[in-house]
Formats: structure tokens, sequence, C-alpha cells
């Protein structure tokens, strides 16, 4: 009976150790107003967890609170009279439903073709075979080329998409560098699938397309297998309990200036130097390599429905700003246009917070990009993080017809 017992202990420490996931049992999901000023008063609770960027006037924004931390998270809000809705009881309930989702999705793919179909997220290994698949199916107008290793060593593939002569402009797209935001990626493929032999192909005749679908693909990996709200990538840092940086916090324009920590157990840590991520730095090559011909650049994210563009170190605004708000407000209406999704367009620092160090900022600051804008992509709400499986497709079409008025703006440039 005893060594019963003992084996019993034992196997559950086994199967503990192998399913070290890590879990969100007990963690609130809040909606929050005001959430601009609500983020000073909530500063010194430690480990809250923005998973839509707060802005500011009424703009709410969604919040994760550990569970130690909830009484605390309420008791700042109510004395300051800031209103908010607890969306969910138990992120960790979350977790698993839309697990499940994901495993339905998978199931049903076991009866369909190889062909990629967006009714699942993919795994970063097939995103890469996918665009090989690309490259040998259309030699004549894809390239693709390994612009560098992530942090794990696994490879950054990126495409180049040209009906051919030189000197066209160019629109460069990631997706990605937010480890958990896994709808952007899907939107990434999407529009390679579209440009080569879907509905946008005209767009390739006077534009060349660069795409960089999965940009932080360690972070990626590891929100499939270990812990589904990771953002960061999986350097090491000076901390031992914590991993990653934020490669989205890590570029070297006005670095470290606003909205960013130099605290390595922060979601928002932005490295002990600007570019210290490999990952940061393969972007920013690949950009550079390409920054002659880009007109546009566009990083995908989720989520929020933001079309935000520079600045975004603080509130202050590029001399050209009419013109991409225009261009904003342009890619909103067609957008709109396919299901009534609508977006919020203006800079980052305004229609947000300040947060300095971010890929958009550096692309027009340094690499002189003149159409730059981060995508906030659709979320799941209370169905999670992103989206159900099910509901990509009709998130990658409609957002496909916001791209497409940048692919026309930049075509006669
Ligand atoms: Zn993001």
């Amino acid at each position: 009976m005893v060594h019963t017992r003992f084996l019993l202990a034992f196997l559950l420490v086994v199967v503990a150790v192998a399913t070290a996931e890590k879990r969100y049992d007990g963690y609130g999901l809040y909606r929050v107003q005001q959430s601009f000023q609500a983020r000073r008063f909530l500063s010194n609770i430690k480990g809250l967890d923005w998973w839509s960027r707060p802005g500011p006037l009424d703009t709410p924004g969604d919040v994760m609170v550990p569970k130690d931390k909830r009484l605390a998270f309420e008791g700042t809000l109510k004395t300051r009279r800031i209103r908010y809705t607890l969306l969910s009881d138990d992120v960790q309930m979350l977790i698993n439903a839309e697990k499940e989702r994901q495993s339905d999705a998978i199931a049903r793919k076991g009866k369909s073709d190889s062909r990629i179909t967006f009714d699942r997220y993919y795994s970063h290994d097939e995103m890469n075979a996918y665009l090989d698949e690309v490259a040998s199916k259309y030699p004549d107008i894809a390239k693709v080329e390994s612009v560098g290793k992530s942090y794990e060593g696994r490879e950054l593939k990126g495409i180049t998409l040209s009906s051919g002569g030189s000197g066209k402009p160019l629109v460069f797209v990631d997706a990605g560098i937010h480890a958990r935001e896994w709808i952007a990626p899907a939107v990434a493929l999407y529009l390679i699938q579209e440009l080569t032999e879907g509905s946008a192909q005209d767009l390739l005749k006077d534009v060349d397309w660069v795409i960089l679908p999965e940009v932080n693909p360690d972070g990626y990996e590891y929100t499939r297998s270990e812990d589904r709200m990771w953002r960061k990538t999986r350097s090491k840092t000076s901390s031992e309990d914590c991993l990653g940086v934020d490669p989205n916090r890590n570029f070297d324009f006005h670095w470290m200036e606003s909205g960013a920590s130099s605290d390595p157990c922060d979601e928002i840590f932005a490295g002990d130097k600007a570019f210290s991520e490999s990952e940061a730095r393969a972007l920013r090559d690949y950009v550079l390599a390409n920054a002659k011909n880009a007109k546009a650049y566009l990083t995908l994210h989720s989520y929020g429905q933001y079309l935000l563009y520079p600045w975004g170190y603080d509130e202050s605004l590029p001399d050209d700003w009419r013109d991409l708000d225009d261009l904003g407000n342009a890619m909103n209406d067609a957008i709109k246009a396919v299901r009534g999704t609508e977006y919020t367009v203006g800079s980052s620092g305004q229609a947000l917070y300040p947060a300095a160090g971010a890929s958009d900022d550096w692309s027009k600051g340094v690499a002189g990009v003149k159409y730059v804008y981060t995508v906030e992509l659709p979320g799941g709400g209370f169905y999670g993080f992103d989206l159900p499986a099910s509901e990509i497709k009709p998130v990658v079409e409609e957002t496909l017809q916001g791209l497409r008025v940048v692919g026309q703006k930049v075509a006669g440039m």
C-alpha cells in the first residue's frame, strides 16, 4: 500500500515535470477604461500584462493580472474610479478552450491536401516549407533567402516577390515579432499566396513585395508548446529567472526613451543595448538591404485594430504625417468595406502611448521608408489572444484589401 502510494506520487511528479507548460489558473483578464491614466496608477503593480495596448481618452485596454495581484489591481482602479470589466476570471480556461479549437482544426486538416489552408495556425517549420514551396512553384517571381538565425538557431526566411525589372517601388512586410500574436504571420502567408496565385497577382505588376512572415520563431514555437502568452525572444538575460527581450523595443532609434523597461522580467524589456537581439538585427539588415526602393513598411501585430504610423517614441509627428494619415484612412476604408471591421488610425505616440525602440520608428527614422505602419490586427476578445482558427480566413481576407491600397499607392512612386 505504502509502495503504491509512493509510486503514485512519483508518477504524478513525473507527469507534472513532463507537462511543465506555464499555467494561468486564476489569472484575471480585465478590460480597463481610461487605460492610459490607469496604466500610470498601476505601474507599481508588477506582472501586469497588457494584451491590447491601452490608448488615451476612453480607449479601453485589456490586461492580464496574476491571481495574487488581482486584489491590489482592483483596489487601485476602484480608488481612482476607473471603470473596468472582468472579461475572464481564469485565463487558463481561455487557453484550454483555444487549444481545443486548435486541435479540432488540426484534426480537420488531416483530411485535406497539403496546400496551405488558413483554417489553423502553422508551425515555423511549416511556414518555411511553404515559402520554399512557393519559390519552387513560381521560380520566375519568387526568391526565398535566409536572412539570419534566431537565438536558438532557427532560420529566418524571407521571400521577395517580383515580376521582374529593376528599381520598382517595394513594399516590405513583416510579422510575428511578438510571439503570441499568431494571426500576424497568417496574414503575411496569405499575402504571399494571393500575390503569387490568387486575387492580388495584379499588385505584382508595378510593385515588388518583400515579406518576412515570422521574425521571432523561438518565441512563436514557445507559445505553441510551453507558454501561450509569451511575447519576447528567448535569449538569456542578466536575470536567471527571466529570459527574452521585447524585440520591438530593441531597435536603435530613441532606444529606451519611453514605454520600455530595463528590467529583464518585464514584457517590454528593451534589452541591455539596442540590437542585442539577433532577430532584430536580421530584420534591420533585411530592411536596409531593400531600403533603396522601399516605399512602405508594414509590421503586423495583434490585437486592438489600430493602424499606427510614427512617431511612437513620443507624441510628435513626422513632417509628412498627413500623407501617412491619408493612406491609413484609405486602408481602413478598404478593410471596413469587406465586413465592417474598423480600425483606429493615428500616430503610435498619440493614438496609444509612447513606446520607443520599435521597428516602425526605426524604419522611417533610420531606413528612410516613407509609408510606415504598425497594423494591430483583430484579436480574439473572449476567445483568447487570437481568433479561433475558423476566423483566420475572414481576417486575412479583409486585411488583404488594406494591403492592396498600400500597393496601389506606392505603384506610382
Ligand atoms: Zn505586438
